[in-house]
């Protein structure tokens, strides 16, 4: 603790400049942020606009601290937040496990007492030692976390950013962690969480002696056998055994974030890799001020059926219903999302040269409010060739977030106008149940505008409100949707008053209510309509063409799009004039016709991305 204390006063002397970190009125991310996943050249930064280097490095000894804080100050005068990603949580790295044997023995074990290392790190060995997972529940590894933590705010980072931040949860599925540890604090979480009862009902008897390690076992004699046992849910306390490692992780994530934030300032952000906003990846973000997260872009189905065919078969890449769902549940948890491609999707869109599909994910990621990281740099992995990178032609992509940047007063502030409330229950989601990604892509190509709302569990802390259901006109909810108690009554009372419908499917909901936005011809493009609280500021209304040809790695224009939108966007007011700027052009204005429930406009094209401006008086 001493050692702690000395180095809060070290970094008050060290951080004289803090006051120049007032230029940014929020850390958090903004909307017209330019994120670069790791650090970079001068020239990269400026030819995108980077405004935050979200995963970057830090100091991994004491030595390296005023080299980094250097770093990280020349960031904050070219007005780029630099984010260090010092402290991984999945490993000690086969380099620092090399030298440090107290680290080797704080790695996870599956029930043979094997260590388990992670299956995409086989090509990271040092010295013929692996990349053993670090088990977040040994206090040997859990200290190396946080001296790790103590480095970064030392040198002054303006973010912390925690990768594999499910620690040796992660390991559930590969047949982890039986360490002591772990034994221990499974056995304490049980006889915290059950009463005596509840514990014999689950075949303990005597929760003093109970053994978790030697109960498994008695399952399976191999570690394969035994993950292919838990598959079939053919171990007992399995889902229990999970809720204990996710919220031992979560707790620990809560702890790190304490001891940044108290160094550095309630401000300054936390943010963790929540991989495709899963159920198991959001236990801990309640802790979070924003996600830097991998989602599948599934490039990797296309590689699948690419692998019996060739790439000219293949007509078209859909837009993966989890991809729209992440945005919205981003927005549910009121976290904003800088979200990357998978390493199996980088990985073909480097073989491939899809400059055009990720163009596509850029101009999406904006629309829908959160921001696809800048193609530069990107972690690419196959089994075959494992990590290598991507570094994508900044001619092509460096337009599109300068747009971006050039016209952040229409990005800064606004949120997506939603008539539909789609109830996201998290408890579905871990059983298996995606309705709510159906529902939520069937939304969006319908144009009808819509929100998610967030229903937690034992691993989610959110409850739905009243007030957070009264913002929508109408509420879906994907059934089966699993509610209980306070969450199901409220729905039920919803339904009743028809302000709510159950949906097994996304067509369920047309008829229910009538678009704000409606396209009178059939055009592959999403309207997106976003408003800011402030009066007489413009309504946006982002456009976005999602006809992707794969075989030409280019959209379709989609040309004369006639676009009606009702005065209920306007909330009484009326329109001036209508603009629209496109990252290839200039803004252009457009004639419109005003029509008895609205406006109608005719857009000539949407090449990829657009944006109507409607000003209001
Ligand atoms: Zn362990």
């Amino acid at each position: 603790m001493q050692n702690l204390i000395f180095r809060i006063i070290q970094i008050d002397i060290h951080n004289q400049n803090y006051a120049l970190l007032i230029w940014c009125e929020k850390m958090a991310l903004n909307h017209s942020d330019v994120v670069l996943m790791n650090d970079a050249e001068p020239e990269v930064y400026n030819a995108y606009g980077a405004t935050v280097v979200a995963w970057g490095g830090g100091p991994t000894d004491d030595n390296q601290v005023d080299m980094w804080a250097k770093r990280i100050q020349s960031d904050r005068e070219k007005r780029v937040r630099h984010a260090c990603s010092n402290a991984w949580m999945l490993t000690a790295t086969a380099e620092t496990l090399a030298k440090d044997p107290g680290l080797r023995q704080a790695i996870c074990l599956d029930p043979f007492l094997d260590p388990i290392v992670p299956p995409w790190l086989w090509d990271f060995v040092y010295k013929e030692v692996p990349s053993y997972w670090g088990c977040t529940n040994n206090p040997r590894f859990r200290e190396h976390l946080r001296n790790r933590i103590i480095l970064a705010a030392m040198a002054g980072a303006d973010g912390l950013h925690l990768d594999d931040h499910v620690g040796a949860a992660g390991t559930v599925q590969h047949g982890g962690c039986y360490c002591d540890f772990c034994v221990a604090g499974f056995r304490a979480y049980l006889k915290n969480v059950f009463s005596p009862m509840e514990l014999r009902e689950k075949g303990i008897d005597d929760i003093g002696s109970f053994n978790y390690l030697e109960f498994v076992r008695r399952f399976t004699s191999s570690r394969q056998g035994f993950v292919d046992a838990l598959k079939q849910g053919e171990i007992p306390l399995s889902e229990e055994f999970q809720t204990f490692q996710l919220k031992a992780a979560a707790a620990l994530v809560r702890e790190l974030a304490y001891i940044f934030k108290k160094m550095r300032g309630d401000s300054v952000p936390v943010s963790a890799n929540s991989f495709e906003l899963q159920p198991s990846q959001i236990v801990d973000s309640e802790y979070l001020d924003y996600f830097v997260a991998e989602v599948h872009h599934h490039l990797q189905l296309i590689r699948h059926q690419a692998q019996s065919t060739s790439i000219e078969t293949i007509r078209e890449w859909k837009i993966p219903a989890s991809l729209i769902f992440v945005y919205k549940l981003a927005d549910a948890l009121n976290k904003p999302l800088a979200a990357t491609a998978s390493g199996w999707d980088w990985a073909y869109v480097k073989e491939k040269k899809l400059t055009g599909l990720v163009k596509l994910w850029i101009a999406l990621s904006y629309a829908f409010g959160h921001r696809l990281m800048v193609p530069h740099h990107q972690w690419c992995y196959t089994p075959e060739k494992g990590t290598h990178w991507y570094d994508g032609p900044t001619e092509e992509y460096a337009p599109l977030y300068q747009f971006v940047r050039r016209n952040k007063e229409f990005f800064d502030g606004y949120e997506a106008i939603a008539q539909v409330g789609v109830v996201y229950s998290n408890l579905a989601v871990r059983r298996n149940f995606r309705t709510v990604h159906d529902v939520c892509l069937g939304l969006t190509n319908a144009n009808i505008p819509f929100g998610v709302i967030a229903a937690g569990d034992d691993w989610l802390n959110h409850t739905i409100t009243r007030r957070e259901l009264s913002k929508f006109e109408i509420v879906a909810v994907p059934e089966p949707s699993m509610l209980e108690g306070k969450q199901k009554r409220l729905i039920e009372a919803w339904k009743r008053d028809r302000r709510a419908i159950s949906l097994k499917n996304e067509k369920d909901m047309l008829g229910h209510i009538e678009p704000i936005v409606s396209l009178r011809n059939a055009s592959k493009v999403w309207a997106l309509p976003r408003r800011i609280k402030q009066h007489d500021a413009p309504i946006v209304c982002h456009l976005v063409n999602w006809s992707y040809d794969i075989t030409k790695d280019k959209m379709t224009p989609q040309k004369n799009i006639d676009l009606c939108l009702s005065s209920k966007l306007f909330d009484g007011q009326k329109i001036r004039k209508i603009t629209l700027i496109d990252f290839h052009n200039e803004s252009t204005s457009l004639q419109y016709e005003i029509i008895p429930n609205g406006v109608q406009v005719v857009i000539p094209e949407v090449h990829l991305w657009s944006i109507l401006i409607l000003s209001l008086t």
